[in-house]
């Protein structure tokens, strides 16, 4: 008897497939016939939405009904291969009759299929023929039925026909309930208003409709969501059983501090360090998120809760994503906390520092690094958690811009802890230090709620009051001289100025030029600008450039240098994105502005601004478009980072917001981080499961178990 079909089986064995076909799937990780049936089309065909061809343009997509009226086979003397020449004729409504033809190469085989007199449904883009003279149809799609077809994304040697039938034996030969048990009891599922999975998963492949196709990415969209929603609140479940490290609130230090700074603390940093402070005197561990805008105070928050922590015995480290703003970090904690006596110091892949020491190179230095992971506050990149590192107590682990870490490296910082071992071996729990991550990027709460529900959120929407709103304005490509002339007079009076650019230097990628060389003909590099402003422009300024390929002592030291004005103009690409705090510079120029996200451009801005001197940000752009021009504007009148984020989710997604390695998160493949009222569903569901108990619900739990994820929980 033949074995009935799992979602575990091979699909090698499917018919159809052998294992030469089924190297092809892998090489689509499509291993099973589970990575089968959830390989869902990238897109669709509707051929039941005709169009009248006598209306197309060239450059156009049509679907169009037509009859085969002839069909000849060409064969090129040259190049040997053979043209495919059809004549159609579209029937339309008023029964005129439109002809066009539609031509194929090296696939005479379609003489046959098409058929003389048959009628078919085509899709396909309208070229203009320059020796004919006339509009044809280079390599239609057709299908005799005038159906929803699904279009994967291919490999080679593979097609939409072969997919649809391989799947097609899977959902037409078997009932699929079996096979794709659904997590979800009828109940849950008619009271939220979904179909069911087995349903789902035919309709994705097979649409049958407009309207029922939407209900199955929704309900596909909701088991997404539910995933990593119910995930995050299982973390969180966990956490509340961990053991931290209780710790007394220490008033009087604390009030002294703050009294001590040259500043007085907005009412969100007040609000935001008590929530902290607060946080750490429970015996769970902390798991916090402080979103501020640039620029709104999140490294004295952090300093107040490190101060605490230090008070109470225990040693914190503070990660941040790059070397630059580590030491920037470094800086400011000698500043603040030299004076009592607190000992910090820095590790990055290269260098090691310590209080008023100079840098050291590491590979002479083991015994000195051995030395500073013991010391009460540790800054660093990476390396902070490269193998070997062995703290002494941690109580609180830092990471700054969290969101350029994964869930991952999050999990090996708090896990490099070695406090449980020195603890008492006898008891079962170990002890969690406690996590507090920031972020620059605004992240909407919604959003925030839904990806980061394992966090609590602290949130600083207040600026310190003695900064000046920056001008921001998007200037017209006729004004770059007088846009130059005012970056001279700021020079002249002692201001330095940032030029952002996306390119590190002109693509000499054949290929990619190609492409770019039709659409951005003119795409601004850091090479070529610096080229431009250093000969032509400014000549006698003294320019500088940074980008990410060159080497971290290369980029440090041309910082400082800007830094301690050594330099007027620093051209660069988005790495001075994060957090390098320069106040003497006034002006930042953005090239090719339309290339980044307003939340994006919005922290470049906060590049400047960082003193008392007036600021400006100038937003520069080749692309004419009403609707890109209008977003840029935003920026003119919006200075709240916060709004600029929702700005950008709506118009260009999450992915904008997060970065790659988060919102393009390998399980969403059909759900939007966008799709509010489906985050708002599975979390209720998510939060029914839990109270009723995850155990009573065998399906989703064996889910979780083949992703390893209790495993991971353990
Ligand atoms: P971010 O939130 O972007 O990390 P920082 O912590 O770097 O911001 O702070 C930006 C600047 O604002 C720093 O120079 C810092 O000293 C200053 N600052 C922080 N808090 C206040 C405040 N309450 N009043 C005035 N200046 C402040
Ligand atoms: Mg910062």
């Amino acid at each position: 008897m033949k074995p009935a079909i799992q979602l575990n089986t091979p699909v090698q064995y499917l018919k159809g497939v052998g294992p030469k076909m089924a190297k092809k799937l892998a090489n689509l990780e499509i291993k099973n016939v589970g990575d089968l049936l959830y390989y869902f089309p990238r897109n669709y065909i509707d051929y039941s939405k005709i169009q009248d061809i006598k209306n197309t343009r060239i450059g156009d997509i049509v679907v169009f009904c037509a009859k085969v009226i002839s069909i000849s086979n060409i064969k090129t003397r040259k190049k040997k291969f053979v043209i495919t020449k059809v004549k159609l004729e579209q029937v339309s409504e008023q029964d005129t009759k439109i002809a066009i033809s539609a031509i194929w190469f090296n696939q005479p085989f379609l003489q046959n299929i098409l058929g003389v007199g048959s009628v078919w449904y085509f899709m396909g883009k309208i070229n203009y023929d320059f020796n004919l003279k006339e509009k044809i149809l280079l390599s239609p799609t057709f299908e005799k039925k005038s159906k929803i077809v699904p279009i994967y994304s291919l490999t080679y040697g593979l097609t939409n026909n072969y997919f649809r039938k391989i799947i097609s034996s899977i959902t037409n030969s078997e009932d699929l309930s079996p096979i794709l048990k659904d997590f979800f009891s009828k109940d849950i599922l008619d009271k939220f208003n979904l179909v069911s999975l087995s349903d789902a998963i035919k309709e994705i492949h097979f649409p049958t409709s407009d309207n029922r196709l939407e209900e199955s990415r929704k309900r596909l969209s909701f088991d997404e969501l539910f995933f990593i929603i119910l995930k995050l609140a299982l973390v969180k479940k966990e956490n509340l059983t961990k053991k931290s490290t209780s710790l007394q609130i220490k008033k009087n230090t604390l009030v002294k501090f703050v009294k001590s700074l040259p500043y007085k603390l907005t009412n969100a940093q007040r609000k935001a360090s008590w929530e902290i402070l607060n946080d750490l005197s429970k015996e769970v561990p902390m798991n916090r998120l402080l979103e501020g805008d640039v620029g709104s105070g999140k490294t004295i928050v952090a300093l107040i809760a490190s101060l605490n922590i230090i008070r109470n015995g225990y040693q914190v480290i503070w990660m941040a994503p790059t070397e630059i703003l580590a030491t920037q970090h470094y800086q400011t904690a000698c500043e603040l906390l030299n004076k009592l006596n607190i000992t910090i110091s820095m590790i990055t892949s290269k260098k090691l520092k310590t209080n008023n020491s100079k840098f050291k190179t590491i590979s002479d230095n083991s015994k000195l690094k051995n030395e500073l992971m013991k010391q009460d506050l540790i800054i660093g990149t990476h390396a902070l958690i490269q193998k070997g590192c062995k703290y002494k107590n941690i109580g609180l682990v830092i990471i700054d811009e969290q969101h350029r870490f994964g869930v991952k490296q999050r999990a090996a910082l708090t896990q490099s802890n070695n406090l449980n071992k020195q603890s008492d071996r006898t008891t079962e729990t170990s002890l969690i230090p406690h996590f507090l991550s920031m972020t620059a990027t605004p992240i909407p709460r919604t959003l925030a709620l839904s990806i980061y529900s394992d966090l609590d959120i602290s949130i600083l929407d207040e600026m310190p009051k003695n900064r000046k709103k920056i001008i921001t304005k998007l200037v017209d490509p006729v004004n770059r001289e007088k846009a130059y002339q005012f970056v001279c007079e700021q020079i002249k009076n002692g201001r330095q100025v940032f030029i952002v650019c996306p390119l590190i230097e002109e693509n000499n990628n054949k290929q990619l030029t190609n492409n770019i060389k039709l659409f951005d003909l003119d795409k601004k590099s850091v090479k070529a600008e610096y080229e431009k402003l250093s000969k032509r422009i400014f000549p006698d300024l003294c320019i500088t450039m940074l980008h990410g390929k060159m080497k971290s002592e290369e980029k440090e030291k041309i910082m400082k240098d800007f830094l301690e004005k050594k330099s007027d103009i620093l051209i660069s690409t988005s790495v001075i994105e994060v957090g390098i705090d320069v106040p003497n510079a006034a002006i930042i120029i953005i090239e090719d502005a339309e290339r980044f996200g307003l939340a994006q451009l919005h922290q470049f801005r906060g590049r400047v601004g960082r003193s008392n001197f007036q600021s400006y940000c100038l937003l520069f752009t080749s692309n004419l478009s009403i609707e890109v021009r209008n977003r840029l504007k935003k920026l003119e009148k919006c200075s709240d980072g916060f709004k600029l984020a929702e700005i950008d989710l709506v118009l260009r997604g999450p992915g904008e917001l997060l970065g790659k390695h988060q919102s393009g998160r390998k399980n969403l493949k059909i759900a939007k981080l966008t799709d509010i009222i489906t985050i708002n569903k599975a979390k209720s569901v998510v939060d029914l499961i839990i109270k009723q108990n995850i155990k009573n619900f065998p399906i989703i739990l064996k889910k979780l178990d083949e992703e390893n994820f209790l495993h991971h929980l353990e």
